[in-house]
């Protein structure tokens, strides 16, 4: 019975995946600091220039379709190896180029000779020089440098046409449509994005088929976190509950919903019909321009004062209300 209930609560709600679909959180320091040397590998400093030695190069894309990311290993001038990600857009460019460094210091492990890999992104290199990430690959990556003292992190300029960053972000563009398809844990600001995504989507599914506030729906059809803005008359206005005689009828206050003139009183009446608000109103619309022209009054700033004015009336005003009892 518990599962039919929930199914039943959340139409539209898909179950989430399993929590290691989802990056864990580290905090704090992994590597004692007496032994972070990694100032010993990591240089911004050296200038690069194509001279044809075996050499490592990273970097990361991301479009709409996807986030790439690809190393290469160039050496006298060509490709000798190479490794193309594709990953799904939930993934940024720091994680796509994060991940590109990590795969090349695999690579580079084997060679047991000193190598350079070269990305052409600041911000990664910072990451890996900061002993308190809190991104479980770049602690992984830390790791992994200080056991394999060959392999060497350096920054290059981009775009001024090095061959191998020139090759690496080549592959990484087409890795987003080509690459093989890799898999890394999702952030936790996805699981609230996604969470947030299902949640307004219920909450939309049971606005567009409620059967209350259908006048508010009418204006207002989509569901948000923002405030609409609109002050207390403008709310009586909308939603019809206010001391209007047909609000007052739906609750038994009153025995008929027609105003003192002998219409039924209904927001709409008094802001362009009743005889006793003649001074407050608004042009009347045709049924077919009654949401628009609600929604103009709504947006119009000079309209939203005459529309207080006239709530306001109608709310000192007893006498259209009053029940003619004769
Ligand atoms: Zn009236």
């Amino acid at each position: 019975m518990p599962e039919f209930l929930e199914q039943d609560l959340h139409p539209t709600f898909s179950p989430f995946t399993s929590p290691t679909d989802y990056e864990n959180k580290s905090s704090g320091i992994h590597i004692h600091p007496h032994n972070f040397l990694l100032h010993n590998q990591i240089s911004f400093a050296e200038n690069h220039r194509d001279s044809g030695a075996k050499a490592v190069y990273t970097d990361g894309s991301k479009k709409d379709e996807g986030t790439g990311t690809a190393y290469c290993i160039l050496e006298n001038y060509g490709i000798i190896a190479s490794w193309p990600g594709k990953l799904d857009h939930s993934n940024s460019v720091f994680k796509a180029e994060i991940l590109a460094i990590k795969m090349a210091i695999e690579a580079a492990s084997s060679l047991h000779r000193p190598i350079k890999i070269w990305t052409d992104n600041l911000s990664n290199l910072m990451a890996i020089l900061n002993p308190k990430s809190h991104h479980s690959m770049v602690r992984e990556i830390q790791t992994f440098l200080l056991s394999h003292k060959h392999i060497h992190l350096r920054w290059l300029k981009t775009h001024v046409g090095y061959l191998g960053n020139e090759c690496a972000d080549q592959l990484a563009k087409e890795a987003i449509t080509k690459g093989d398809p890799f898999f890394l844990p999702k952030p936790l600001s996805y699981l609230k994005y996604e969470i947030r995504s299902a949640v307004l989507s219920i909450w939309q599914d049971n606005w567009e088929n409620g059967d209350t506030g259908r006048s508010t729906h009418d204006i207002v059809p989509r569901v948000s976190n923002k405030p609409v803005g609109w002050n207390r008359e403008e709310l009586m206005f909308v939603t019809g509950h206010g001391p209007f005689p047909s609000y007052l009828r739906r609750f038994n206050l009153r025995t008929n919903d027609n105003c003192s003139c002998g219409e039924k009183g209904d927001p709409m009446h008094y802001a362009t019909k009743c005889r006793f608000t003649l001074s407050w109103h608004f042009q009347t619309p045709t049924v077919s321009l009654k949401l628009q022209r609600l929604k103009n009054i709504l947006t119009n700033n000079l309209s939203r004062t005459r529309l207080r004015l006239l709530m306001r009336f109608i709310c000192d005003e007893n006498i259209l209300i009053l029940e003619d009892n004769n």
